[in-house]
């Protein structure tokens, strides 16, 4: 019998129902980021396969369209079911790919299925208009319909979840898909293939293909069979996507980098403060785009935040996610250490205080010890750069004013999150803030039923939610003449 974390794992692509390698034959390895053992291998397809992949999407899209909207919402029920009869083997295949804890990775695969039972939902209800007519004798309907065949990218941080907030909304829509995993995460994401299988989702409806990035996302943006591509991962490769599918003009969603600030103003409750600023910095090790990058705390709050903060992160337990009790994995690879100690290094040299973590974690290989760094000022890289570990920089300042300035004081725009007990200031202090995201006495925010997306270089459209069905959806109007009335 496989051991539960084998069942999901498949080691081809899906391409118009069938399990299949690359044309070459060529395979790439896949790692476990805690023990460093490599775990199976994936196909490294190309520009060919992906090709292959959008024509059998385009092919399946012609019968998927006509498909009611009762029946595709059944579709995604039954995929919701599959995901959570699976849960557990689903959360130990993303654990041993991913690194992160096992608590984490089963949230992950419930958040999977929620957005997929969420989209089921909203299948039924992609209303259009009847809107009256300036003329007597002519009707104006405006009716949505399916954009097509779409093109997902997704980044190895949320392996399945980034995956659930595109298949969810593309099969609702009426759409067909050509999904591009991660290379470091790539099992999470095959798996869909064998769970749509299982949800007897039509052949072709979705594809997954793994390998070369630069020849896949080639294929993605040059084919004019693709009329969507929804891309999460790095603001730097999200910049590069949007201009290749300039070309063919096609509709883009972007989830990209964030920089997100954490307030908490002299009036904030502190032990919640606390608890929030652990979930919001170090969950999945620190890389998660919505994870906090500056802590800015008001300067009578500031140093019993600061100790009380490095102690909630000295008592984190680290270790190898799929041991129970674990609450910080390894971190994804080693130039994922390196970057993270070159940053403590740029930041010590200009007067920043370590005053927790600070240095690789006993564990070795790519396990570094979650991280407080006091005295943080704005000369300092993480500043600026998006950090992606467990380092928390705490910043000072003085006004409301000057912490708003502060916060908006980058390209980014994705999540924020702040602490006050005076409503007057928090309202002021929402209003002020340009992010998408922002949670008021909460360092944990996300959920299906709410539109998650960032503003500025954080990105374009929004997943979850009903709005996150819009970008999937072509909107027609419909003019009817000749009425004689
Ligand atoms: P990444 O380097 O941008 O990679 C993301 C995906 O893009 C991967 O599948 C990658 O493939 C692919 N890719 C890389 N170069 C490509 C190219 N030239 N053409 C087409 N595809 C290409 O990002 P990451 O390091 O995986 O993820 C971290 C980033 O994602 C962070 O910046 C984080 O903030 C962001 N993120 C944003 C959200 C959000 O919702 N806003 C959520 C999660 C993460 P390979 O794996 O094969 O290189």
């Amino acid at each position: 019998m496989l051991a539960i974390s084998e069942q999901y794992k498949k080691q081809a692509n899906f391409i118009g129902g069938e399990w299949v390698n690359a044309d070459s034959g060529e395979t790439l390895d896949v790692n476990n980021p805690a023990t460093g053992e490599i775990i199976g291998t994936i196909p490294k397809s190309g520009k060919a396969e992906t090709r292959r992949a959008i024509e059998a999407a385009q092919a399946a899209f012609l019968t998927f369209r006509k498909i009611s909207a009762l029946d595709r919402s059944k579709m995604l029920r039954r995929l919701h079911d599959v995901i959570m009869d699976n849960q557990e083997s689903l959360a130990q295949l993303l654990s041993m790919e991913q690194g992160k804890s096992l608590f984490e990775a089963r949230g992950e695969v419930g958040m999977s299925a929620a957005y997929v039972l969420w989209y089921a939902e909203e299948a039924r209800r992609t209303y259009g208009d009847v809107v009256p007519s300036p003329w007597a004798d002519r009707r104006i309907l405006v009716t949505k319909e399916p954009v097509g065949v779409v093109a997902a990218i997704t980044p190895w941080n949320f392996p399945a979840s980034m995956l659930a907030r595109k298949i969810g909304p593309a099969i609702a829509a009426g759409c067909t898909i050509v999904a591009k995993p991660a290379t470091q995460t790539p099992y999470s994401g095959l798996a869909w293939g064998l769970l749509a299988e299982e949800a007897g989702i039509p052949a072709g409806v979705v594809n997954i293909v793994t390998g070369s990035a630069s020849e896949i996302g080639g294929e993605i943006t040059k084919n004019p069979l693709v009329r969507k591509i929804t891309f999460t991962g790095s603001t730097e490769v999200g910049k590069l996507l949007l201009k290749q599918a300039a070309g063919t003009v096609k509709k883009v969603s972007m989830e990209l980098g964030g920089n997100a600030p954490f307030l908490v103003f002299n009036d904030a409750d502190l032990e919640r403060a606390v608890e929030g600023a652990i979930a919001a910095k170090f969950r999945n090790s620190g890389q998660t785009c919505v994870c906090t990058n500056r802590f800015l705390v008001q300067s009578k709050i500031y140093n019993k935040f600061v100790e009380r903060l490095a102690e909630a992160s000295d008592a984190l337990k680290v270790g190898n996610g799929m041991d129970e009790g674990t609450q910080q994995g390894p971190l994804i690879d080693m130039n994922a250490v390196e970057s993270v100690e070159s940053m403590i290094e740029d930041a010590v040299k200009k007067g920043g205080k370590v005053v927790a973590g600070g240095k690789r974690h006993s564990l070795g290989g790519s396990f570094f010890e979650p991280t407080v760094i006091a005295n943080a000022k704005a000369r300092m890289r993480f500043t600026k750069e998006e950090i992606f570990g467990p380092i928390a920089p705490v910043y000072k300042f003085k006004s409301e004013e000057e912490a708003i300035d502060l916060a908006n004081n980058t390209l980014f725009g994705l999540a924020c999150y702040f602490y006050t007990q005076d409503l007057g200031r928090a309202y002021r202090v929402m209003e002020g803030l340009k992010y998408g995201l922002v949670g008021v006495n909460e360092g944990v925010i996300t959920t299906v039923e709410a539109p998650f997306g960032g503003m500025k270089e954080s990105g374009l459209g929004k997943e979850g939610g009903h709005q996150g069905i819009e970008d999937y959806l072509d909107t027609k109007y419909v003019c009817i003449g000749g009425l004689g009335m």
